[in-house]
């Protein structure tokens, strides 16, 4: 294993939610160039917190929503041997006999994000709550979000919009009854809503999600919409439903876009590239969401037989995840998605995307 937390440690992350009192400031003096955040800071105590989480005291909880709420920290809950890379080397029969070994990383995350006293949005997949039902528990007693990464991690172009709307029910069902809580927020596997699987959006909407945060505005070979917003929107849906939108963080490069957003650009860019994204965001009152998973943490993981590509896709600086979120931790405040959204919605309109369906692309 690549690290042990002890119990000692883990428990922190079932106490009080600490507020942002002794928080290290950030580096960069924090600037706004607009109203936004001023707006923001009158209506943080109402918008804050679900009711669920125990609040630090209403002075502290503005001025934390006044030094950096916008930015969000996602982890998609998932083992390594469900990532859609070994889709084709390892068989969903075997999942439950290989050893499971997200637990240690998530308690990791767990421990970096209370020792930095920031709250996370937790996208599970439904086959793991069962299995990892006292530590979501813990995370949700600690203020994080619990959303949902749906059953069986199939990227949407392999399912009807019949068995998306199955494994949506599926995950909402063991979430509801496992963890007692309604997911208000859905991320599709390897962020698969595209224009050719635009249709997911209707069923995501029916099955009674608030918000999706599947859509990368980017092109790539697994996933994107390049003409999509690179903030957050609302998306409409082939079928008419409407949902928010909260993408994961591209910078526009004049004619490129380059997808920052987490997982392996986070492991292969430049950390300052990152730094100054989010400054830059901050500066302009403007959300960004990041995400990574807890295999990102697991550098001992087994790699089962892949592409040489792949392969290093998968694996490159899996050894510098954690110090890498931790210095992000240490400078930024990150919020739960959720909580982000809805501070973005009270500021008023949000431009819309009409995401047309389109049966002709690959993806
Ligand atoms: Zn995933």
């Amino acid at each position: 294993m690549g690290f042990i937390v002890p119990n000692r440690q883990h428990r922190k992350c079932s106490q009080q939610f600490p507020g942002p009192g002794r928080k290290q400031q950030p580096k960069a003096p924090y600037a706004p160039d607009n109203n936004y955040m001023s707006s923001l800071a009158a209506t943080a105590t109402s918008v804050i917190a679900p009711p669920a989480v125990v609040l630090p005291p209403a002075r502290s909880l503005e001025r934390r929503a006044v030094a950096a709420t916008l930015h969000c920290l996602s982890v998609d809950v998932e083992e390594y041997f469900q990532c859609e890379v070994f889709a084709g080397a390892i068989p969903r029969s075997d999942w439950t006999r290989l050893e499971r070994r997200a637990r240690p990383a998530l308690e990791l995350i767990a421990e970096l994000l209370a020792r930095h006293r920031c709250r996370a949005t937790f996208f599970v997949l439904g086959w793991l709550v069962e299995r990892l039902a006292p530590l979501l528990r813990e995370l949700r007693a600690a203020g994080h979000e619990i959303a949902c990464h749906g059953y069986a991690h199939e990227h949407l172009a392999r399912l009807s919009p019949r068995d998306l709307a199955e494994d949506l029910r599926r995950a909402r069902s063991v979430i509801e009854d496992v963890l007692g809580l309604r997911p208000r927020g859905y991320r599709a596997p390897t962020f698969s809503v595209t224009r050719r699987t635009a249709w997911a959006l209707d069923v995501i909407a029916a099955a009674g999600f608030h918000y999706d945060s599947s859509i990368f505005p980017v092109r790539h070979d697994r996933y994107g919409v390049p003409d999509a917003p690179l903030l957050p929107f609302r998306v409409v849906a082939p079928g008419g439903a409407r949902l928010l939108e909260f993408p994961p963080l591209t910078l526009d490069a004049g004619l490129l876009r380059l997808p920052l957003g987490g997982g392996g650009y986070l492991r292969l860019l430049p950390e300052a590239l990152f730094h100054r994204a989010l400054q830059h965001r901050q500066r302009r009152g403007q959300p960004t969401m990041l995400y990574l998973h807890p295999w990102e943490l697991d550098p001992d993981q087994p790699t089962p037989a892949i592409g040489r590509l792949s392969r290093w896709r998968h694996r490159v600086n899996l050894e510098k995840t954690a110090g890498k979120l931790e210095r992000l931790l240490e400078r930024f405040t990150f919020d739960t998605a959720a909580n982000v959204l809805q501070c973005v919605v009270q500021q008023g309109a949000l431009p819309e995307f009409t995401l047309a369906a389109d049966v002709t692309t690959s993806k």
